[in-house]
């Protein structure tokens, strides 16, 4: 018999006898011992991959590609994304320039402020930022964060949560997203009267300088106070994106008496001052217009791009409504064909819910609510239903729902 048809593993060279399972491939043969080998090795490059996760190994798309992103998931708000689509982009710009030592020029951090009422989607722009990179995300509310001394969190629990989100793996989190939520509630008590909390947020604000210009920070692992005890994990956040978002309600007025103030100190005629668009002053909110609410200009001058996001009209909602790649529409459509139940809509009883979300002043927030509160019972009897093929909502049905729905108490609250 030809010595080519005695069968070895091709990698290690053992004769079939010397090995218990030899598997055959097209061209050749490999044994148990080499699979458990290659295993390793790709379980170990695999590991070392996903905690070596490189800005600098990635193609990093350009703005307007950053932008069609978030067209997906974001609807309008275009001003907002545009601003946001750039400042991520030359912040990881910034991360591949880092390394390079050659550089005179170094590119400051660009972390963000966003201003815009509750429900416009300042908090889905960030997430699907973050999801668009492929980086560790977390959400923060800055109201609970306290200065030392307070019962409350210590800022540097922020942190905690990113570690969370990539399971402890601090290089994947010093690339992360932050998302700092009501920063205008963490103002200086005297410059803000609408301030609920009696603690002045002044030292919380110090202590987010910290975090926001990038230093070596000491976090605790499970979040909350430090403890002498615990043990601390040390986190760089020189690359840690920093979003920051609140109503700051009232910014209107303020933007209003500077612009006016600006108009007349600089003698700007009429027919300039003119064109100021007096129904959306939120379209030139500046950085100085954040002193009012009792940030401190270091705060301020840590968060050099400012965006506003608009307040949402009815066209606005109802595209929400049923757009987006992961519309609300489109998520019930699916939950009832997992019943096996087609779902349809009347164009009605959509207009309806827009109503409502506006009569309700929750943004999109109270899309939510008001479509489930119309098809909770439906959602709760067609599962046992056997005949049941096809559900429309119509605009009689959404009516009769929202009215013995205890969503309607809110409106006599206001
Ligand atoms: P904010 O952070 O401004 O209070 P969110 O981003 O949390 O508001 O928005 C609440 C919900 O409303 C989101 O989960 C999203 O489903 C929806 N939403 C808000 N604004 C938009 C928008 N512009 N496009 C699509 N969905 C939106």
């Amino acid at each position: 018999m030809a010595k080519s048809s005695k069968q070895y593993c091709s990698f290690c060279g053992k004769s079939k006898e010397e090995t218990l399972i030899l598997i055959a491939g097209i061209d050749g043969h490999i044994c148990e011992n080499c699979v458990a080998q290659a295993s390793q090795i790709i379980n170990e490059e695999l590991a070392t991959s996903s905690s070596n996760f490189s800005i600098h190994d990635q193609q990093l798309l350009k703005p307007k590609k950053i932008k069609e992103f978030l067209d997906q998931y974001v609807i309008g708000q275009d001003e907002a994304k545009k601003i946001l689509s750039v400042a991520v982009y030359n912040h990881y710009k910034r991360l591949q320039l880092g390394s390079d030592k050659k550089n005179e020029v170094e590119i400051e951090k660009s972390n963000i402020i966003m201003v815009g009422r509750t429900g416009t989607g300042k908090t889905l722009l960030a997430k699907t930022v973050a999801k668009f990179l492929n980086v560790p995300f977390t959400i923060v509310d800055a109201t609970v964060f306290t200065e030392a001394g307070y019962v409350g969190e210590d800022v540097e629990s922020i942190l905690s949560r990113l570690l969370q989100v990539c399971n402890y793996d601090v290089k994947a989190a010093e690339k992360g997203i932050v998302y700092i939520d009501e920063i205008d509630k963490i103002g200086r008590k005297s410059d803000n009267p609408s301030i609920t909390r009696d603690v002045s947020g002044e030292g919380v604000q110090q202590a987010m300088l910290k975090l926001l210009e990038g230093t070596e920070v000491l976090v605790p692992p499970q979040g909350g106070r430090k403890h002498p005890e615990q043990k601390l994990i040390k986190l760089n956040t020189q690359n840690i994106l920093f979003i920051c978002g609140g109503a700051f309600e009232g910014i209107e007025r303020i933007i209003a008496k500077r612009m006016k103030a600006n108009a007349i100190g600089f003698n700007i005629p009429d027919e300039v001052s003119g064109a100021i668009d007096n129904n959306n002053l939120l379209q030139y909110v500046a950085p100085p217009d954040f002193r009012q609410f009792g940030l401190i200009p270091e705060l301020i001058g840590r968060l050099p791009v400012v965006t506003f996001l608009n307040p949402l009209d009815a066209k606005t909602l109802r595209a929400i409504l049923i757009e987006p790649r992961n519309a609300l529409i489109k998520q019930y459509t699916k939950l009832f064909e997992l019943e096996g139940v087609t779902f349809e809509v009347e164009p009605e009883a959509i207009d309806f819910i827009v109503e409502k979300a506006i009569e309700f002043e929750l943004g999109a927030r109270g899309l939510r609510s008001i479509c489930e509160a119309i098809l909770n019972e439906a959602m709760f009897t067609i599962p046992s239903e056997k005949n049941v093929k096809k559900f429309t909502l119509t605009l009689d049905y959404a009516k009769e729902k929202i009215t013995k729905s205890k969503l309607n108490l809110l409106r006599m609250a206001s």
